[in-house]
């Protein structure tokens, strides 16, 4: 039983507790870590961004090869799939990345327990074993919680991970489904709903809203809608799944419309329930310890990362704010340096968010709705990549960058891209935006030609004053 004392005990190691736990080692504290998988990484490395982005890579190749390699004038066979071997190589990714955590920790002298960490109060961290007995009692200045977050459960549809399974077990289907019938489209359900269109599944999503992608800019939606509805996704939008019957051969869906009326079944090989994610904090003994949560159930935390309790702090997706790992990550890095001192601090407003699906879809800052309902006058910039020559020379002109700006002052407030390489190029707009550039700033600034970043140029050109090549 170790009886150090540590500056920093951080429970879970996702993106958020592994990273605050390598930054506070580079500030000289002397770091624990407790994690309850066998490897590190949480939800992200694991179960998470990474397998579901090794298996979009992978079956976009698969398509590209089977479908628009043509144009090019590449002539293949038609490609086989070797699902073995892709699973595998997922494996390996999700491997390779795990460990190479395991390495870093290593190098920054990270104490690790593996175990469930309870809080038994400010400064005390219990690691109990799978047996509920503790293992390890750490006495520490300061407590960390990155427990991050959990499937959220569709009421009357159980998951069992094998007919009916969550995103996890959707990374490791044995097969490709026949039918797979996704419930949600937000963007974890488009990707691995995308994944298995791909490697031949016919794949149907249903959505209890209307719509698509809840608190995506409309236009992009509707864009990003047509565009995966060409490429073999069908859309049930407005209903709601209220029954999973899982005895059968398949699994029976109970479907009515979300506004009332009557049910109708839908007939699957395996559904994948994809509604969302919320807040995991089970176990870790919050109430005793005197920790107090949101009225959404996340922990509440102040400016700087502190609980109701001082000396334990919270960040990721089990406080407030968008649930993704970059954001975790710099919750942690600001957490830490705010600990030993420093002006630690992340803007929760300019999050880049991605999907990886094809096109993709990123956008960071505010949404045209959401300027309409603050009232604020904005213009908009926007340009196609039907007018950018390396998107024409890559064969890849879906879509177009939304650039918004204030009307008076020309600060951007929010830029939107489809396209194929739009999770790349956010970037510059989320640069921009930190150092709250204008429209006429992005604009101005010298962009290497070809590249698809002179499509974010002109937008901000369009939405300053005028685009030049369009
Ligand atoms: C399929 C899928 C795809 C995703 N893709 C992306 C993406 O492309 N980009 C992106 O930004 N985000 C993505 N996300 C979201 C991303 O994974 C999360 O936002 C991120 O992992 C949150 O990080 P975190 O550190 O807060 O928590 P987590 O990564 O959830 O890590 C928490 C860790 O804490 C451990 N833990 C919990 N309680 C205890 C305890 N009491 N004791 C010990 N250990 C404990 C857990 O075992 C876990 O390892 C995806 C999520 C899913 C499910």
């Amino acid at each position: 039983m170790a009886n150090e004392t540590f500056d920093l005990v951080v429970i879970g190691a996702g993106p958020g507790g592994y990273v605050a736990a390598i930054r506070a080692a580079q500030l000289g504290m002397k770091v624990a870590m407790v994690e309850k998988r066998a490897t590190f990484g949480g939800t992200c490395l694991n179960v998470g961004c990474i397998p579901s982005k090794a298996l979009l890579q992978s079956s976009h190749l698969f398509e590209e090869a089977g479908h628009d390699l043509a144009e090019h004038g590449i002539v293949l066979a038609p490609p086989k799939l070797n699902f073995g071997q892709l699973m595998k190589r997922k494996g390996e990714v999700v491997d390779a990345t795990t460990k190479g955590v395991a390495f870093l920790f290593r190098k920054n002298k990270i104490t690790s327990f593996q175990g469930t960490g309870r809080i038994d109060k400010a400064g005390a961290v219990s690691v109990l074993g799978d047996d509920g007995a503790v293992k390890d009692a750490l006495a520490t200045k300061n407590i960390l919680i990155a427990s991050g977050s959990e499937v959220t459960p569709l009421p009357g549809v159980t998951v069992d991970e094998k007919k009916i399974v969550s995103s996890t077990g959707a990374l490791e289907l044995a097969e490709v489904p026949k039918h797979l019938v996704v419930v949600g489209a937000g963007i974890i359900g488009l990707e691995l709903g995308s994944v298995w269109r791909r490697l031949g599944a016919e794949v149907t999503v249903i959505e209890f809203l209307d719509r698509i992608t809840p608190g995506v800019d409309d236009e992009v939606t509707r864009h990003f809608q047509r565009a995966l509805a060409k490429q073999g996704l069908t859309f049930k939008l407005g209903s709601k799944v209220t029954k999973a019957d899982a005895s059968g051969q398949g699994v029976t869906l109970t479907v009515e419309p979300a506004k009332g009326g009557a049910a109708e079944t839908v007939q699957a090989d395996i559904v994948l329930v994809c509604i969302g994610r919320r807040p995991f904090i089970e176990g870790l003994g919050l109430e005793k310890a005197g920790v107090k949560l949101t009225e959404r159930g996340r922990i509440a935390v102040d400016a700087h990362f502190q609980t109701s309790v001082p000396g334990i702090y919270a960040i990721g997706d089990v406080i407030d704010g968008p649930m993704l790992a970059h954001k975790a990550s710099e919750d942690g890095v600001a957490c830490v340096e705010t600990i030993v001192g420093q002006k630690g601090h992340v803007n929760w407003e300019l999050v880049p968010s991605i999907i990886y699906t094809q096109p993709e879809v990123a956008w960071v800052g505010k949404t045209e709705e959401q300027l309409k309902a603050a009232g604020v006058a904005y213009k908009i910039g926007k340009y196609p990549f039907t007018a950018d020559p390396r998107s024409r020379a890559n064969g890849a002109t879906e879509g177009f960058v939304k650039v918004l700006a204030d009307k008076v002052t020309d600060k951007v407030l929010g830029v939107h891209i489809i396209g194929a390489e739009a999770g790349t190029m956010i970037a510059e707009a989320g640069m921009a935006m930190e150092f709250s550039a204008s429209a006429e700033d992005i604009g101005r600034v010298c962009h290497a030609h070809p590249t698809v970043n002179e499509a974010m140029k002109e937008a901000a050109l369009a939405a300053w004053d005028k685009p030049i090549h369009l």
